[in-house]
């Protein structure tokens, strides 16, 4: 993951017709969780309609309790390729299990591994052999020389197209749900040539917190940010506090955008 650094250079890729990294920002934009299918395609046909670069959505979601509601699976699945034909927006979804990477693959142009999967190394080492470009979310308590070192396990099976993603450590605040840690974006582009996002939302756990944290994050160097975006968020299935509402998107990304680019 370093192999480049030394060259000054930085990973730039191709998903799904968009290129990643270096000089392109990515807003990667959608709701938590797919929960039906006007759910779905009302924000997908949004995100499109703002500009986002990808659309995200969970068909398997890691939950805290057995007994939340776990996601639409497979169903979930065939939602999300809806709203990809009909927007033409890569999707990015979650994938928990090493038994689901072939239905993953079939409609995610990024598979996200979870916080709480980071050092699943048998799915990690899964996704390097699938091909499937990865979003890798930091650990709860990971060291980002443990963040590097998960990245490294997709990369060995010759699988290049990873994104790390800071989402909030935990510390001993309690005021908030996690601490963002946005020193890891300037520190982790000494570490690797990678793109570096930051997912606002699950550090903060509530709107309100979801537009500064998305400008420093860009002023700091963010090559992308992950947020929620939900069309009635007081409705959501999960994380409906934290989540964006659709129709303050639009002065959303054109902001977030505008300070990436003087960043
Ligand atoms: C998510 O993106 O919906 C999610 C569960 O994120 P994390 O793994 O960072 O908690
Ligand atoms: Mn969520």
């Amino acid at each position: 993951a370093s192999s480049q650094i030394k060259a000054g250079e930085r990973s730039v890729f191709d998903i799904g017709g968009r290129k990643v990294g270096g000089d392109h920002f990515a807003m990667i934009a959608g709701p938590c969780t797919v929960e039906s299918r006007d759910q779905l395609l009302v924000s997908a046909d949004a995100m499109k309609a703002a500009g986002a670069t990808m659309f995200r959505g969970g068909a398997y979601k890691p939950r805290t309790s057995p007994y939340s509601f776990q996601g639409l699976g497979q169903e979930g699945l065939r939602l999300l390729q809806e709203a990809k034909d009909r927007t033409g927006l890569p999707i990015v979804t979650e994938l928990m299990d090493v038994r689901d990477v072939e239905a993953v693959c079939e409609v995610a142009d990024v598979i996200q591994v979870g916080a709480r999967n980071m050092q699943n190394y048998t799915l990690l080492s899964e996704i390097g052999r699938s091909g499937t470009p990865a979003i890798i979310k930091r650990g709860l308590s990971a060291t980002l020389e443990e963040l590097v070192m998960a990245a490294e396990y997709i990369l060995k099976e010759g699988n290049e197209k990873v994104l790390l993603c800071e989402r909030g450590i935990r510390t001993y605040e309690p005021a908030y749900r996690f601490t963002l840690d946005l020193m890891a974006v300037p520190v982790l582009k000494e570490m690797t040539h990678l793109p570096i996002i930051v997912d606002p939302s699950h550090a903060a756990g509530r709107r309100d917190l979801v537009p500064s944290l998305s400008l420093a994050a860009a002023a700091v160097g963010a090559d992308g940010i992950i947020v929620e975006v939900h069309p009635d968020p007081d409705e959501a299935i999960c994380d409906g506090p934290q989540q964006l509402r659709l129709e303050d998107f639009p002065a959303y990304i054109e902001q977030v955008e505008r300070a990436a680019a003087v960043a």
